[in-house]
This record gives structure tokens, sequence and C-alpha cells, in this order.
């Protein structure tokens, strides 16, 4: 089968590989058909990432249900399903307590779409995926939500965890947002933040689009780089991978509250201003997304009309282009069969 596979620095090609076969009575095998392009694969392409080539490519994806093994009860050959990046078994002690980005039956970061770094499992951009543990992995698209809305089925939950947590309870708490760096990923907290009540969403970024685009989400947009501190809100997201930006959003949460950083820091030791953030009290929370558990609840919140992730897809490419123009400039890209 073919697969679009990062081969070195800014080459991208498709490859023959053999197809993948079910391994267990407990997997499955699927066809992607909506593919979107994470944050971070441009990172990938143009050889930003520490993880090495070669890498197949996507892991943002809904697929169709091609074959199942015996013991797969929840889905069914032609069902549409969202496929999480992250290979997770549901049932170890990491992931029955949520952290299915840390689950220890399986290797360590295994995931689609980044190479041997993340385990091998192949991309989304391949005509064939096998999907261990289907059952605890795969979620039926539910009624009322179109692939193109979920496709960003990485993005869209680190979104949520950045927001959705601190507000899921009611509280009507004003939330910063510096984008910039994580660029859909930034949006989409903004867009989620808004439909669940918070009464200011205020989004920083440097760039016209993405401000526009906070706008559309209802968002209040403020252009500039990041200041040192823009004001004092209980919910603060670091999406500018950037140092200014990281210390704007840390400097801008207000005491007792929470900072949530979901850009990359690839590289260098990063500062943080710990005095500061010891005075006021503030939690700040980096790491990887638990995607799996957070998809039901932006599921939720697509299905009831509050959240329209489609909005920031600004470049639709066919299968064929993927390999000519999956680098290309967007917002949210994505790649339909
Ligand atoms: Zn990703
Ligand atoms: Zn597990």
């Amino acid at each position: 089968m073919r697969q679009l596979t990062y081969t070195g620095p800014n080459t991208i090609e498709w490859l023959d590989v053999p197809e993948p076969k079910l391994q267990g009575l407990n997997e499955a095998l699927v066809r992607p058909t909506i593919v979107a392009r994470c944050d971070v694969d441009p990172l990938i392409i143009v050889g930003r990432s520490p993880m090495p080539p070669p890498i197949a490519l996507g892991h943002e994806f809904v697929a169709d249900v091609v074959e199942v093994g015996k013991d797969v009860q929840s889905v069914r050959p032609g069902q549409s399903v969202i496929v999480p990046f992250q290979v997770s078994c549901g049932s170890c002690a990491y992931c029955a307590g949520g952290a299915t980005a840390s689950c220890n039956a399986i290797a360590a970061r295994s995931a689609y779409g980044f190479g041997a770094y993340s385990g091998d499992f192949g991309g989304a951009l391949s005509d064939l995926v096998r999907v261990p543990f289907a059952d605890a992995m795969l979620l039926e698209l539910p009624e009322g939500v179109t692939p193109e809305a979920i496709a960003s089925a990485d993005n869209v939950p680190d979104a949520w965890r950045s927001v959705g947590p601190f507000l899921s309870d009611g509280a009507k708490a004003p939330v910063l947002i510096v984008g910039g760096g994580a660029v859909s990923i930034g949006l989409y907290a903004a867009g989620i933040a808004v439909a669940m009540g918070s009464p200011q969403v205020d989004y920083i970024d440097t760039n016209r689009e993405r401000l526009d685009l906070a706008q559309s989400f209802g968002a209040t947009s403020i252009e500039g780089p990041p200041p040192e501190r823009a004001g004092e809100y209980p919910i603060t997201v670091d999406a500018s991978a950037n140092v200014d930006g990281l210390h704007c959003a840390i400097n801008s949460t207000a005491p007792e509250g929470v900072c949530t950083s979901i850009g990359i820091y690839f590289g260098e030791t990063t500062p943080l201003p710990l005095l500061a953030m010891y005075n006021r009290g503030i939690t700040f929370k980096t790491g990887r997304v638990n995607a799996r558990p957070a998809l039901p609840h932006v599921l939720e919140l697509i299905r009831d009309g509050r959240f329209k992730p489609e909005k920031l897809i600004t470049k639709r490419l066919a299968w064929e282009e993927a390999a000519g123009e999956y680098a290309s400039r967007a917002v949210k890209l994505i790649v339909k069969r």
C-alpha cells in the first residue's frame, strides 16, 4: 500500500510498504477517510523535531473500519470511527486513571505519525492502519458530528484539556490564550472556552488571519506580540511555543489560577519565573494530552452545536495532492480520500 512519508528535511513522498495485518483478537484495521494536519507536522517536515525520518505522516483522523478481530465488541466493519492518535489499552492503572498518554501496556509514547520515536505504528496518510485495543481506542462517529468537525482528533482534545476541566463546573472564569505557535490548538482553546461559558476569552497573536478566526469563535482578539503581563486571569493558556508568550501566560495567571502550556519547547532548557509563580500560588501544567478520555467531552460540545472546530479549516486537499501540498501554509489543513 502507499504511505505518505517524511524521508528527510522538506521531503515527503509516497512509499510502497506492506499492508498491516491484525496481530491479535482485540485489534482492528481501519482505512483513513479524512486526515487533519497536526500543528507539529510542519515542524517535523522542516526537520525541526527530534523525531528522525522516516516518518509515516498523519495522526489526526477519521476512518472506516475494514476488519476486526474476534474479541472486538464495540465496532464492526463499515462503521466510521474516530481514531485517537495515541495507542492505549484502556485498562492499565494509567489508562484507568485517565492518563492514556502514559499507558504502560505498550511502549512509551506509542502513537501514529511519529515514526520509530513512537513505536512505528504507521501514519494516517496510508491505505490501512492497525489499531490495537480497538474497543478501548475507537469511538464511533456520533450522529450530528461531521468527519470534518472532529478530524483534528489530537489538537481539538489538546485544546479542551487546557480550558475544559477548569470550566466544566460552570465556573464563569475569564480565560487568556497566548497563541501563535501551536496555531490551531490556541484557536480551538478559544472556541472551547467560549462554548463552555467563559464570559471573557482574550486571544493574543500577531497574525491577522488567526485573530479573525479567534473572533469568529466569539473571543476578543488582541493584536501584537505578547506583553510581559496581559492582565489577571484564573485560566491561562500558552500556545505560543515561545518564551515571551510562555512568560506572558504565567505572569497573567491570577492567584491560585492555572496556566497550561501546550506548546512544545524542543531543545534548550526553557526558563520559568518560579518566584512569581510561587508568590501567586499558581498551578502550571504541561505534558502530552490524554486524547482518548478528552474526546467525548469535545464531541458533546460539537454535537450540541456550541463549538465548530471546522471553522479553522483553511485548506482542503484531495488524497492525491497530499505529497505536493501537505506542507502548505494553512491554519488547519485536511486531506480527504
Ligand atoms: Zn499531533
Ligand atoms: Zn493502558
